[in-house]
């Protein structure tokens, strides 16, 4: 266990491989997370002045710091989250976010001349001013990635930001804080609270602009909060991403990519594929291959490296599954393969789950169930599959499998979501340039991807000049008055 001296409140963390509450996380209370911000708030100015060639070589430097402390980080996030493969990509992704956001903020901030307008004597320039202070508030299914998401961009943009990550995965925040204070010039314009819910409205409490990811239900208390201070509120929230299999499609690629995507990270991903609609024609074949398929995943048990499955993370997720599959199967759902939760070595585990015969009355097809559960639905035409597809109160993304992009492309411009991949999954979580918005309940604010990722953190300040001699001022008389 480590130390933690005893006059703060404290929470003790839960170890998803072993059960055991072996970690004890220290809990900022409101008084420290505004200590925190007008500590990082007071560097904000000489941050936004020093302009933005500065800013991408400080981020470079942190780029190289995280690098060279990668087996740290990775070893924290395996602890945090009970998986390998993914705590590798978690780094590589905040490495390649950084690299990515600096290009953006390059080209956002390059010299624009002033431009002229309808009236000759007037032109006019446009400031690009950053919210003071940014506020990032994470949640535990990519604990890393999901906590500089947002804040790298903002901090290139010119703001300062604070983090709060999610209460149940911060083994990696003492290695990141350790990296932060090598890097001086960050130090000063980009800290961490620690907390739960309390320390995240604490956080909403002080800041120019809030960037919120986790649940839809929480989003909208964020967003409240938010509302009542009239700043705005970048909510990126739940999901349940319909994948739909027309005729044409490869059968074999597809249900591969379902399987993967309804699978990898134990289906703990926003994008995860969480309904699947396949043509009735080719149903079966379908099921055939997702069952067979899924018989050869390996949980990552004993060993976190001997398998692809890990643990269901949190004590919550796992009461949330169990009662989705209970519901499905008192309402007539068949499991065709998994469906049994195991306990093993103190951790809990669900193997890749097939289930037919479902229908919209079950929470499965409705809810988010952020677990390896892939639920297959037949449909008749392609309207009845669009129209299955939209029918939830989510909208984060969609995947459409067909023999040709022009064929998906007819049923993809009809989804209710931000993003949507053809003849792959999960690519609008895995394609960053791409820009996108949240529809439905998933989420509020302008694109988290491609230049708006940073362009959203600078508010514009027109400057509106009369300058060409000859013109003169409105006055009463331009109008004949
Ligand atoms: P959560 O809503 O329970 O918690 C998220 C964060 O909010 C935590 O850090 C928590 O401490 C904090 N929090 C709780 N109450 C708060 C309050 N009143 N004010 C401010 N902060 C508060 O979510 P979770 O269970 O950690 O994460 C899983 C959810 O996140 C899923 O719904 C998933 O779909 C979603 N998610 C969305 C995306 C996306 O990009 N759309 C990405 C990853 C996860």
């Amino acid at each position: 266990m480590n130390n933690v001296a005893p006059k703060h409140p404290t929470l003790l963390v839960r170890n998803p491989r072993t059960g055991a509450r072996d970690y004890e996380m220290r809990v900022h209370d409101a008084a420290e997370v505004s200590a925190t911000a007008a500590r990082v708030l007071a560097g904000q100015t000489a941050w936004a002045d020093a302009g933005v060639t500065h800013r991408c070589a400080v981020l470079a430097a942190f780029h190289d710091a995280l690098s060279a402390r990668r087996p740290e980080l990775v070893a924290a996030l395996e602890a945090d989250t009970g998986r390998r493969w993914a705590s590798h990509m978690e780094v590589d992704t905040a490495l390649s976010n950084i690299a990515r956001c600096s290009g953006y903020a390059a080209g956002i901030f390059a010299e624009r001349p002033p431009v002229a307008t309808a009236d000759p004597g007037v032109r006019f320039m446009t400031d690009l001013e950053p919210y003071r202070l940014v506020g990032c508030i994470g949640p535990w299914n990519f604990p890393l990635q999901l906590s500089l998401i947002d804040a790298v961009p903002a901090l290139l943009a010119g703001s300062s930001v604070v983090v709060k990550p999610s209460e149940m995965t911060p083994r990696f925040v003492p290695v990141l804080r350790s990296i932060l204070e090598k890097v001086g010039a960050l130090d000063q314009v980009l800290a961490i609270v620690e907390g739960d819910a309390a320390t995240g409205a604490s956080l909403v409490a002080v800041v120019d602009a809030i960037c919120f990811t986790g649940s839809t239900a929480t989003g909208r208390k964020v967003a409240q909060n938010a509302a009542e201070r009239l700043i705005p509120a970048f909510l990126e929230l739940g999901g349940k991403d319909p994948a739909i299999v027309l005729q044409s499609a490869d059968l074999d690629a597809a249900s591969s990519a379902i399987l993967w995507g309804s699978t990898i990270n134990s289906g703990h991903s926003c994008m995860s594929i969480e309904r699947v609609y396949v043509d009735e024609r080719i149903l079966e074949p379908v099921v055939e291959r997702l069952v067979r398929k899924a018989n050869a995943v390996r949980l990552a048990y004993p060993g976190v490296g001997d398998g692809e499955i890990g643990p269901i993370i949190t004590e919550q997720q796992i009461a949330v599954i169990e009662a989705q599959l209970r519901d499905a199967m008192t309402r007539g759902a068949r499991i065709r393969t998994g469906g049994e939760i195991e306990l093993l070595g103190g951790g809990t585990y669900l193997r890749p789950t097939i289930l037919t015969d479902v229908d919209h009355s079950m929470r499965i097809m409705q809810e988010e169930t952020f677990g390896p559960i892939i639920p297959v639905m037949p449909f008749a035409t392609e309207a009845q599959a669009v129209s299955l597809a939209n029918d939830g109160h989510y909208g984060l993304s969609a995947a459409v499998f067909a023999a040709t992009v022009d064929e998906a492309l007819g049923v993809a411009h009809h989804l209710e979501a931000g993003g949507v991949s053809v003849n792959d999954v999960c690519l609008t979580g895995l394609v960053p340039e791409a820009e996108k918005n949240s529809f439905k309940l998933s989420g509020l604010g302008g694109s988290r991807m491609g230049p708006s990722s940073v362009r959203r953190f600078l508010r514009q300040r027109a400057i509106i000049c009369r300058d060409r001699a000859g013109t003169r001022p409105w006055y009463y008389d331009a109008a004949g008055a």
